[in-house]
C-alpha cells in the first residue's frame, strides 16, 4: 500500500493500516509502479511547436505512464544554450504541462561562459553533438571545443550528454552509397556506419579520463563499441549509457523500402547488433532505456517519396515506451524490477532527480503509474496523443495498458481521460 499526502509518499507498506479518514484507491490486480522518467525528449517549443509542443508531448507522456520528462536543448528556437534562451523556454512551457518537466542545456562552440548561469537557473546537465545536429542553431562541437567546455562541466559537477557519432567515417561512407536507391533502408544504414559511433565513443572515453567530466552516451546503437564502454567502466570512469526502445525492438532487415518512420540517427542496425545490445542491457553496460522522442511534421518524414536520405531523422514514440519495453521484457526474461531500474531510477539519477523521482519510497514524490501488464492492444494513430501520429510502432500489438497516472499525488490521466487542468511543474 502506498500512502501519500501533499504530493509526497509517506510510506509504502503491506495491506492493513488504512487510516480511517483516508481516500482509498484499489488498484486490483494491476501493477503499481513509479512513473517512468524519460530523460530524452525533444519538445521543440518555442520555435518549432508545429513539430511538437509541451501540451501534446506531456499529454502523450501522461498517457504512457511517464511522470517526469527531461527536455532536450534542441530543436526549439532558440536552442537552450544561453540563460536567456532558457528563460524563453520556461515561459513557453509554463502552464501547459501534464507531467513534470526538467531541462537539459546545450554545449555549442563558444558558450562556455553560459554553462554556469544555466546550471544556476536549473538545467540538469548539458547535451552536445559531435556531428551536425540537423538544425543550424545547434552547431556541433569539436575535440578542441570540448577541451574548453569539459573542465568547466567538471568544475560545475554536472554531466555532458553526447550524441556520439563522428563525421570522418560518415563522410567516407557517403561516397559508397552514391549510386544506391535512397528508398532502401540499407542505403541509409550504410551512410551511418558503426565506425562513426565507435570512434566517437573512443574520443569521449579519452576526454572523460583527461578532464574528469561525467559523460553520458545518448541513444547508443553500435554493438561494436560495447566492449570499449565495458573497459571504461572497469577503469572506473564516470560514463553512463542509454539506449532506446527502437534499437531493442526493430531490426534493419525488417524495415521496408520507404519506411522513413524508422529513420533515426544513429540508425536502427542489424538483428545481430540488436541482440548484442540486449546482452549489454542484461550485464548492466547499458544503464537505462529512454525514448529519444524526436518528432517532426509529416512532410519532413518524406513519406510521399520514401527517400531515407532526405527524411528528418527522429522517431516519435514517447507514449509507447512502457508497453513496447514490457512486451520485449516478457519474452526475454526481464521483470518489473528491471523495468523500474532501467526506465525510472537510472534516468532520474542521470538528471539529478533521484532524491525525489523514480522510486516509490517514503519522502519521494507520489509519481505513480497503475497499469495492466496483461492487457494487449494494437498501436494505431487514433490512440496517439503526440502532435503528429506517425510512429514506427503503428500496427504493432503490445502488452501493457496504462490505466491511471499520478504526478505528485494528482490524478493526471485515468483510462483515456486527462485532468481538466495541466498540473505538471517545471523543475528548475
Ligand atoms: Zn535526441
Amino acid at each position: 500500500m502506498i500512502h501519500f499526502e501533499g504530493g509526497k509518499i509517506l510510506n509504502v507498506s503491506v495491506w492493513g493500516d488504512v487510516p480511517p479518514d483516508a481516500d482509498l484507491v484499489d488498484a486490483g490486480d494491476s501493477v503499481v509502479m513509479p512513473g517512468l522518467v524519460d530523460s530524452h525528449v525533444h519538445v521543440n517549443e518555442p520555435g518549432r511547436t508545429e513539430w511538437e509542443g509541451y501540451e501534446t508531448a506531456t499529454r502523450a507522456a501522461a498517457a504512457g505512464g511517464v511522470t517526469t520528462m527531461v527536455d532536450m536543448p534542441l530543436n526549439s528556437i532558440p536552442a537552450t544554450t544561453t540563460a536567456t534562451a532558457f528563460e524563453e523556454k520556461l515561459a513557453a512551457a509554463e502552464g501547459k504541462c501534464s507531467v513534470d518537466v526538467a531541462f537539459w542545456g546545450g554545449v555549442v562552440p563558444g558558450n562556455v561562459n553560459e554553462l554556469a548561469p544555466l546550471v544556476e537557473r536549473g538545467v540538469r546537465g548539458f547535451k552536445c553533438f559531435l556531428i551536425p545536429s540537423g538544425v543550424d542553431e545547434f552547431p556541433h562541437v569539436t575535440e578542441a571545443d570540448l577541451r574548453i567546455a569539459m573542465p568547466e562541466l567538471a568544475r560545475l559537477q554536472t554531466v555532458l550528454l553526447v550524441h556520439a557519432e563522428l563525421e570522418g567515417p560518415i563522410n567516407r561512407a557517403a561516397a559508397s552509397i552514391a549510386n544506391r536507391d535512397p528508398r532502401e533502408y540499407d542505403t541509409f544504414l550504410r551512410s551511418r556506419p558503426r565506425e562513426a559511433e565507435d570512434a566517437a565513443i573512443a574520443l569521449m572515453i579519452k576526454l572523460c579520463r583527461e578532464t574528469g567530466a561525467r559523460v553520458h552516451i545518448v541513444h547508443h546503437s553500435s554493438s561494436d563499441s560495447l566492449d570499449l564502454l565495458r573497459q571504461a567502466r572497469n577503469e572506473g570512469l564516470p560514463i553512463t549509457v542509454e539506449t532506446c526502445p527502437h534499437y531493442l525492438t526493430f531490426a534493419a532487415e525488417d524495415i521496408a523500402n520507404g519506411g522513413t518512420q524508422f529513420k533515426c540517427c544513429p540508425p536502427v542496425r542489424e538483428r545481430e547488433n540488436r541482440e548484442k545490445l540486449w546482452n549489454a542491457v542484461a550485464d548492466g553496460t547499458i544503464d537505462m532505456i529512454v525514448s529519444d522522442h524526436s518528432p517532426c511534421t509529416p512532410e519532413l518524414k518524406t513519406q510521399n517519396t520514401g527517400d531515407f536520405l532526405d527524411a528528418w531523422g527522429g522517431i516519435s514514440a514517447l507514449q509507447f515506451s512502457l508497453p513496447v519495453m514490457w512486451t520485449n521484457f516478457r519474452s526475454r526474461g526481464f521483470g518489473l524490477t528491471d523495468l523500474t531500474r532501467l526506465m525510472s531510477e537510472a534516468p532520474a539519477r542521470l538528471a539529478g532527480l533521484d532524491d525525489r523521482k523514480g522510486k516509490l519510497a517514503s519522502g519521494f514524490d507520489a509519481d505513480i503509474v497503475v497499469w495492466d501488464p496483461n492487457a494487449a492492444f494494437t498501436v494505431n494513430p487514433e490512440l496517439v496523443y503526440h502532435r503528429h501520429k506517425l510512429t514506427p510502432y503503428s500496427g504493432r500489438e503490445v502488452h501493457g495498458r496504462v490505466e491511471a497516472v499520478y504526478v505528485r499525488g494528482e490524478l493526471v490521466y485515468n483510462c483515456g481521460e486527462f485532468a481538466p487542468q495541466p498540473s505538471g511543474e517545471l523543475i528548475t
